[in-house]
């Protein structure tokens, strides 16, 4: 999502005469993007940012901005830890930032933009994307669930829904310019059209599946992925689309965070393990080759072995085909950052190593079984790791590396799999 945003702001400001620049250290503007979804992240970007004061101050004229979710979670209080900026601009601002620099360019004072939080983006429909085959599309923006944990809903505010056609619009001009691969954006796109307040939809008339379908039948776009769903609202319903709907990638990413029921209560997760699993049950019942993906989070507040046990366990059971695995962190003001950080930072650490070596496993295990097949992989490109090697993805996801040649990339070609390992397939074209 903050990809996206970064593509949508710079498209702005393309459209607006600016250039971009070859370098950092040979641009006039400088902006940051900002996640503040995990604290690492935060404290990463104020030591990148803070790096710059001498370039300021060898280049009195350079402007600096941030954008994001951290400029909305500090406001003004941003410029206390972070002086050297000329603007900060939260994600419902961010349409304003090429306004935002011209004032500054013309008046040289400080600008902080935060109080759009919950507002739709005007649709500015701007041209650039960084890619040539594949198009990020926000589908809504913000988010109504407030786990526990989660920063999301007080920087990105309350969830509202794009209008369908413009959606349809935006992809459909993607399709007439040669892109191949569409990702819709949603922190909760399963929900889509169902908070319609804001959206000036007809309530609960048009949802999810029925965008899935309208955009299944634009001519040029061959595939169809999107991201995230969360557990109470993927149903049965979308399962079946998923099925029936043949650009529609059989690949769910599914949140689990935890094994534990009483963590789950505590993150507010409104489901228990059990319903999970019968969640991912019926989606394999119903897309039998479909991949499975999930995010984990380590350490939650209280904690016990006895929790990280039961998380162990769904893992095992389950057998994703990979997972994002977190330690938790406090993101004030949500909610979980009352309650005591009780698990100790090495606890943590053991926690998540441990995890990451089980999905290694797990993840090699389900890519062995894959030995021998041929899969349909849109070839984004030159691998970077080896020469001469070809790269792509798989509908379920799955990086395979091959064999090609240039005049394959943007196309989808058929990869016949050699050899795995837990991150990637390789193969040869057949
Ligand atoms: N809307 C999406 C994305 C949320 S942020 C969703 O619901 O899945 C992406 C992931 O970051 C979350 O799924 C969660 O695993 C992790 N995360 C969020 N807040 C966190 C925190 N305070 N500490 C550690 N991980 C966190
Ligand atoms: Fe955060 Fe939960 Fe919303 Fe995802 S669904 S953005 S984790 S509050």
């Amino acid at each position: 999502m903050s990809f996206r945003d970064s593509e949508f702001v710079t498209g702005l400001l393309l459209d607006s005469g600016f250039a971009l620049a070859d370098s950092m250290e040979n641009a006039d503007i400088i902006i940051f993007n900002s996640c503040s979804v995990r604290k690492h992240a935060e404290d990463r970007l104020i030591s990148n940012i803070s790096d710059l004061k001498l370039l300021k101050k060898r280049r009195p004229g350079l402007i600096i901005g941030l954008m994001g979710c951290t400029a909305q979670s500090y406001k003004s209080k941003i410029l206390e830890r972070l002086p050297i900026l000329d603007f900060s601009c939260g994600p419902g601002n961010e349409s304003d930032i090429p306004g935002i620099i011209k004032d500054i360019l013309e008046n040289r004072g400080i600008i902080v933009a935060t109080d759009k939080i919950d507002q739709m983006r005007p649709e500015l429909f701007p041209a650039y994307r960084e890619d040539r085959y594949k198009a990020y599309v926000s589908i809504g923006e913000g988010c109504n669930n407030f786990c526990s944990y989660c920063i999301v809903p007080y920087v990105r505010g309350r969830e509202r829904s794009r209008v369908a056609k413009d959606i349809i619009k935006e992809v459909k001009d993607l399709a007439g310019r040669g892109f191949k691969e569409v990702m819709l954006l949603g922190q909760n796109v399963n929900s889509y059209g169902k908070v319609t307040s804001l959206a000036g939809l007809n309530a609960k008339t048009y949802n999810f599946v029925h965008l899935l379908e309208d955009i299944n039948s634009i001519k040029g776009i061959e595939r169809i992925r999107f991201m995230t769903s969360h557990p109470k609202d993927a149903s049965t319903e979308l399962f079946k689309a998923m099925r029936d709907l043949e650009k529609v990638c059989e690949h769910l990413h599914l949140p689990l965070q935890s094994g534990s029921d009483r963590i789950l209560k505590l993150m507010n997760r409104s489901y228990t393990a059990k319903k999970y699993m019968k969640t991912v049950e019926e989606y394999r019942k119903y897309v039998s080759v479909g991949s499975v993906t999930t995010d984990i989070i380590v350490g939650f507040p209280s904690e016990t072995k006895n929790d990280f046990g039961k998380t162990v366990k769904m893992i095992k059971d389950i057998e994703f085909d990979g997972a994002y695995m977190f330690k938790y962190s406090p993101r004030p003001p949500a909610k979980s950052s009352g309650l005591k950080d009780s698990v100790s930072r090495e606890d943590k650490e053991k926690r998540l190593e441990a995890l990451i070596n089980l999905q290694c496993e797990i993840s090699l295990k389900r890519n062995e079984l894959l030995t021998g097949k041929v899969f349909d992989v849109l070839v984004d490109g030159e691998n970077k790791r080896e020469a001469s090697k070809f790269t792509g993805r798989t509908g379920t996801n799955k990086v395979a590396v091959f064999d090609g040649s240039k005049d394959m990339i943007g196309r989808i070609v058929g990869v016949k799999i050699e050899s795995v390992t837990p991150h990637a397939l390789k193969g040869r074209v057949v």
